[in-house]
């Protein structure tokens, strides 16, 4: 048998309400914000990413699904969404359009991980680049916009974290430092930080190893070594935060993954799924549009993975959804009407109304099953002596009331069905 691919996963048609709740959450929210949504391509140039993410990141060196097409270019599905949307950014000239351009989007992203649970190979991200402003407050703006749409969406156990990288000027100076320290402890650090320790320092501080995490502990934080603008820019996010009413814990040792981030980064944990706990990240990247060879604007943005969202609503039992409403299910009495059954259904549908019918010439019985399992509101039955004079049976299945409608009489027929 054929199975979808490890890591990759059916999203079946039972599971397609949450998604679309979610989705709708995320729209409105984006909408109140003036996000406008982006669509880019699934696939890209590689170089993009690998200049766009960084070479060191687990992303470009380890995680990208990259293929040569049949005229030898190198592709890469995307892994995540920031570097299409600055390069349709560049591609576009919209900052010349206006000088600050909100995105959104909502897509599937591609990484070579190992899967486990709330992590895929393809999963799905929503997300938002503001582009053209170094403002503090559109660096709030993201965070309380990705707070909102979880809250939104009823979730509970929550916690934001938040920190700043500064700029790469004072990076590079406390990178120093860090080295200094780290030196001393080279030889007990795991292998992956030792590698880490040339290629990608402050990931050193993502380390899941017992002995690293002990190091870690002791060595000089980002935070305290900060250039002064940054320092402020920090203190601005923050107050902007304080006065939005979201709670927040400042965390100095969240890095995040990517290479391009300045000043502020931040997540969103639960505490309602398991080991991978973040609900969202993201933060400011103010050389990555100069990087990817567009002018010199500064960008903010965050990514959300949907699966651990829908995960952490399932744990928390919030996605209690409407049942899905059904109008009308058609019963055939005989064979004879099965015909007719199947026209009068489609000008139905063209009513507004959601219509279904048996397509197994199946017994009035077995009909009659198929209603109550669709939960139909209504059940039309069609033939018989009603027909001969006529007419339609209509009923009601919560409380069983007929109604004999007249063949032609279309529009109380509709009207029934749509008032009850
Ligand atoms: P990142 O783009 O790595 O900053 O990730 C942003 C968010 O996307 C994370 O907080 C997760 O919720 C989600 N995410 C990242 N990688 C995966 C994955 N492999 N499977 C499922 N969700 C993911």
């Amino acid at each position: 048998m054929i199975k979808a691919v490890t890591g990759t996963k059916d999203i079946l048609p039972e599971e397609i309400p949450n998604w679309k709740f979610l989705e709708k959450v995320v729209t409105s929210v984006f909408d109140n914000y003036n996000y406008k949504e982006i669509r880019t391509p699934i696939f890209e140039e590689t170089k993009l990413f690998a200049r766009g993410i960084g070479e060191s990141t687990d992303i470009v060196s380890k995680e990208m699904y990259t293929f040569t097409d049949r005229s030898n270019t190198s592709l890469t599905l995307k892994p995540e969404m920031t570097a299409s949307v600055v390069r349709a950014l560049i591609e576009h000239a919209l900052y010349k359009k206006q000088s600050l351009n909100k995105f959104y989007y909502i897509s599937p992203m591609f990484r070579q991980e190992r899967p486990q649970a709330g992590r895929l190979r393809q999963f799905h991200q929503f997300g938002a680049e503001a582009i053209g402003s170094n403002n503090p407050l559109l660096d709030a703006e993201i965070i309380i916009v990705a707070y909102t749409i979880l809250k939104k969406l009823g979730l509970k156990n929550l916690t934001v974290k938040i920190n700043s990288l500064g700029l790469p000027e004072s990076r590079e100076n406390y990178k120093k430092l860090l080295r200094e320290y780290l030196i001393k402890h080279f030889d007990k650090l795991s292998n992956e930080s030792k590698k880490r320790f040339q290629t990608n320092i402050l990931r050193i501080f993502d380390s899941k190893d017992e002995q690293d995490i002990m190091i870690m502990q002791n060595a000089p934080l980002l935070l305290e070594y900060l250039d002064n603008e940054s320092l402020e820019h920090f203190e601005k996010v923050k107050k902007a935060l304080v006065n939005a009413g979201i709670p927040f814990e400042i965390e100095p040792k969240l890095v995040r993954g990517l290479d391009y981030y300045t000043n502020t980064t931040f997540e969103i944990i639960s505490s309602s799924v398991g080991a991978q706990n973040a609900l969202c990240g993201g933060g400011r990247y103010n050389g990555l549009v100069k990087e990817l060879e567009g002018p010199d604007i500064p960008g903010v943005g965050f990514a959300a993975g949907m699966e651990r969202i829908l995960l952490a609503c399932e744990n928390e039992k919030i996605l209690s959804l409407e049942e899905d409403k059904f109008d009308l299910y058609i019963l055939a009495i005989d064979k004879d009407f099965v015909d007719i059954v199947f026209d009068l259904a489609i000008k139905l549908r063209n009513f507004d109304l959601k219509v279904e019918l048996d397509y197994f010439n199946r017994s009035l019985k077995a009909q009659l099953r198929e209603a109550n399992k669709l939960k139909a509101k209504f059940a039309l039955f069609v033939g018989g002596d009603e027909f001969k004079n006529g007419f339609y049976l209509l009923k009601k299945m919560s409380d069983g009331t007929q109604f004999n409608i007249p063949i032609s009489d279309w529009n109380k027929l509709v009207s029934i069905i749509k008032e009850s």
